[in-house]
């Protein structure tokens, strides 16, 4: 069998390789291939116009009509990724027998609506399967809007009995992408340690994603990071949900890498929970190279850290702000992340704490709310958003009254971060 496999464009007003990799996508297809399936690959965003010294980067992008839902947005409706042309080009000698297009953020839909209109083109005869976060978070939005598309919401052992494919669920999980089967040039690679997230917080639908927690076994992970430092990697982005958990496990993973003493960088962008960390991880991390380690905070306010999940409290924070610095991170070397935009908010309260945590020495990264489809703070919402474009955080906040607060506090929290540089 040959598979074409397809992650298709970011539709949106704003993009930027945040490195940003369709990982489950990636590890199903390495599956795959190792099941002796063919597989071409397609990553609609495998284009960028300007690159970090870390990996990250600017998309190609060209601008795009506004969806009539959003013509009141004053800014720019852009498609990111690989031109249309070059899609078409890429497709052209393919000879699939089936069509494999994964989607992450719900609100980029779009995107897969420009792939659908293409290979109706070419390959309207073709079954072709619709998977991914969006289909799983709003399957009856997917079936509508993709009527000619097979929409997987569920069970992989569904998809694998569609496909007549053996399936098992821990080799499954425990696969790790090889990047050299989809990707000419790897500006980092993405990794998983782990699967799902002890915690069950209130804005955060990795349960519905991934109810139940897994580890990969030690080895796995090291000789994946030694593979590819061997190729030359130098930045690892961990796309853990839990890594720090269970510590013990944490730790002896983290003492293996650290054996291999690799002249590496370790990113977090998914956030460490400050409640696991203990002087012993703080010293692991900075020995391992991890660097500008993300904590998940979202507030500081004690009646919503208790309201949103209890994953973190004051006295967890200070402490673990002593001990990342005797570890060796200096101020402004690791953030935490706050939530901004959500109803309600208090934003004297949240600019009071983003001065506090300065003080600290911590670095803020303002995460921007939106309310996601499978959450229990989407439920209050469920009637106004029911057109996933609106889901979008980057517009989310356009409907709240306090525009003008939101953008001064933004650029208060930038301010206060570049201060550790001066
Ligand atoms: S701790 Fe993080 S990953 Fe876990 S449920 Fe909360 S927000 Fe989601």
């Amino acid at each position: 069998m040959r598979i074409l496999a397809i992650n298709p464009w970011i539709v949106d007003f704003a993009a930027y390789d945040f490195w940003l990799k369709p990982y489950g996508f990636l590890v199903l297809l390495t599956y795959l291939k190792q099941k002796n399936i063919e597989i071409d690959y397609i990553d609609c965003l495998d284009k960028k116009i300007k690159k970090d010294n870390l990996g990250r980067g600017k998309y190609y992008w060209q601008i795009i009509p506004k969806p009539e839902i959003l013509k009141d947005i004053p800014r720019k409706f852009k498609r990111y990724g690989i031109s249309i042309e070059e899609f078409k080009l890429k497709i052209k000698d393919k000879k699939p027998d089936l069509i494999l297009i994964t989607s992450s953020m719900t609100y980029w839909y779009l995107g897969i609506k420009e792939v659908e209109k293409i290979l109706k083109e070419n390959f309207n005869s073709l079954p072709k399967i619709l998977g991914g976060v969006y289909p799983m978070l709003v399957p009856e939005h997917a079936k509508k809007t993709f009527p000619s598309f097979y929409i997987f919401s569920s069970s992989l052992e569904k998809f694998f009995s569609f496909l007549n494919i053996p399936f098992d669920n821990y080799q499954f999980y425990t696969t790790l992408p090889a990047y050299e089967n989809f990707y000419n040039n790897l500006d980092y690679v993405v990794l998983r340690t782990s699967w799902g997230c002890p915690f069950n917080c209130s804005f955060c639908a990795i349960k519905k994603l991934f109810p139940s927690f897994l580890r990969l076994p030690k080895k796995k992970t090291v000789d994946f990071i030694l593979k590819y430092y061997q190729k030359g990697i130098k930045n690892f982005v961990l796309y853990d949900d839990a890594f720090l958990y269970p510590q013990e496990e944490a730790k002896e993973l983290l003492k293996e890498i650290k054996k291999l003493n690799l002249d590496v960088k370790i990113h977090t962008p998914n956030a460490l929970h400050l409640r696991f960390l203990d002087q012993e991880l703080a010293y692991l991390l900075k020995e391992c190279g991890f660097f500008n380690p993300h904590f998940g905070l979202e507030t500081l306010n004690p009646t919503l850290q208790k309201k949103w999940g209890d994953k973190v409290n004051k006295e967890e924070l200070i402490r673990s702000i002593k001990y990342l610095k005797k570890a060796g991170f200096k101020e402004g070397e690791f953030s935490v992340y706050l939530l901004l935009g959500f109803p309600q908010q208090d934003l004297e309260e949240l600019k009071k704490d983003i001065e506090f945590l300065h003080h600290q020495g911590v670095k803020v990264s303002l995460a921007e709310y939106s309310p996601t489809p499978g959450t229990k703070l989407f439920e209050n919402y469920r009637k106004e958003l029911e057109e996933p474009l609106l889901h979008n955080n980057s517009i989310f906040y356009f409907f709240n009254k306090k525009l003008k607060e939101i953008f001064e506090i933004k650029n208060f929290t930038r301010q206060l971060n570049k201060k550790f540089y001066q």
